[in-house]
């Protein structure tokens, strides 16, 4: 069984710059600075319990010593975010989060450093990931994986209209908040391309998801993610995901996405596989979201007919789903993990091994 079938959770890659590829026309339209919620300080928080772990660090969910609030704390080990050559990622998750302010987007408060760790503090999102719904479910029913990549679809819009590619998008780094609507979490492989040319050539992301252009290394622009959206909305609906192989091997893997045949199971519509081969397709100038119209021709697709985008914006379209939340700060959805000693956190006595590098902290 692939790990994807098996329902193991694809790891994403470890990212490297890839040189060579041509430039593009540039698209600026930077947000502004948002004022984050101030300056923080370890002690400002009672450690919980761990929500997650992800490849560069453990999500914690803390409890406000001021106003006894739940947040969830994204810590980095300095040295770790060094070694595996991810400074520039850490600081532009940093970047993204305190520009960003969307109804389907974790809200980040603000960020703090010590000498050895990096700390994100966010909004602590209670319904659990998407993906541990998507495996107990195995798939999701047409209107349901219709409602979750539509709220997806207006996130990343979001984004690439604000000129940042989001470049990870896949079940886990989705989760539902209180009301069974999407937040989407994780913003370490994010990138603002306001005032550069538009393209990327770092090899990121997680296999299962990623287009043939990052593979091929030739340079990408934005939609890479809506090639990705279209990996997500055939994962919902069939359960596993388009391209994958029986052994997990990567190498194989990006063969088959290469090769780009997609077997669509019988039970898919007509008009949900127009629209999957038109984000999964190679080719770019055929790829919606990357035309003319760009994201209006995914917006106006007739899979998409009955969804009125702004009452889906102003959440007025009732989720599927409402997780089973009993109480603030209610972490059940989540699960478990080995706890680490949080004392090694407040250790002020160590040197800081990397001063000046973490700047956007
Ligand atoms: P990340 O390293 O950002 O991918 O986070 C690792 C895991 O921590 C995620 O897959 C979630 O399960 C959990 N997590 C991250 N951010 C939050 C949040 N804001 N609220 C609740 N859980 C979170």
């Amino acid at each position: 069984m692939s790990h994807a079938l098996a329902g193991g959770r694809p790891l994403p890659m470890i990212a490297h710059p890839v040189p060579g590829a041509a430039a593009q026309p540039e698209r600026v339209n930077p947000l502004p600075a948002r004022k984050l919620g101030g300056r923080y300080k370890l002690s400002d928080f009672t450690f919980l319990r761990t929500l997650g772990t992800g490849s560069f660090g453990r999500v914690h969910l803390v409890r406000s010593q001021h106003n006894q609030r739940f947040y969830a704390v994204k810590v980095l080990r300095k040295a770790h975010v060094v070694k595996m050559k991810q400074v520039e990622h850490a600081n532009n998750e940093h970047h993204v989060l305190s520009i960003v302010r969307h109804p389907f987007l974790v809200n980040l408060w603000g960020t703090f450093q010590d000498p050895t760790f990096l700390y994100l503090v966010m909004d602590f999102v209670p319904g659990g990931e998407l993906f541990t719904l998507l495996r107990q479910s195995r798939r999701f029913p047409q209107q349901v994986a219709k409602f979750y990549i539509s709220e997806v679809a207006l996130a990343i819009d979001f984004l690439h209209k604000h000129d940042i590619i989001y470049r990870d998008l896949k079940p886990e780094n989705i989760l539902l908040g209180v009301d069974g609507h999407l937040k989407l979490i994780d913003f370490g492989f994010a990138k603002d391309i306001a005032g550069s040319n538009g393209m990327c050539w770092t090899l990121c992301g997680t296999p299962d998801y990623l287009a043939p252009e990052v593979i091929r290394a030739q340079g990408y622009n934005a939609s890479v993610d809506w090639w990705s959206l279209g990996v997500l909305l055939f994962e919902m609906l069939a359960g596993y995901p388009p391209f994958y192989t029986e052994d997990g091997n990567p190498i194989k893997l990006y063969e088959k996405i290469l090769a780009g045949n997609i077997h669509y199971p019988s039970f898919f519509e007509a008009g949900v596989k127009d629209l999957l081969s038109s984000l999964l397709t190679a080719d770019l100038s055929k790829r919606y979201g990357n035309l003319l119209r760009g994201s209006r021709d995914i917006f106006a697709h007739m899979w998409f007919a009955e969804i009125d985008w702004e009452c889906l914006y102003r959440k007025e379209i009732p989720a599927p789903y409402i997780p089973n939340i009993t109480v603030d700060g209610d972490a059940s959805q989540f699960e478990k993990y080995p706890e680490i000693d949080v004392a090694e956190y407040a250790r002020t006595d160590l040197p800081d091994e990397f001063p000046n590098m973490f700047p956007e902290f």
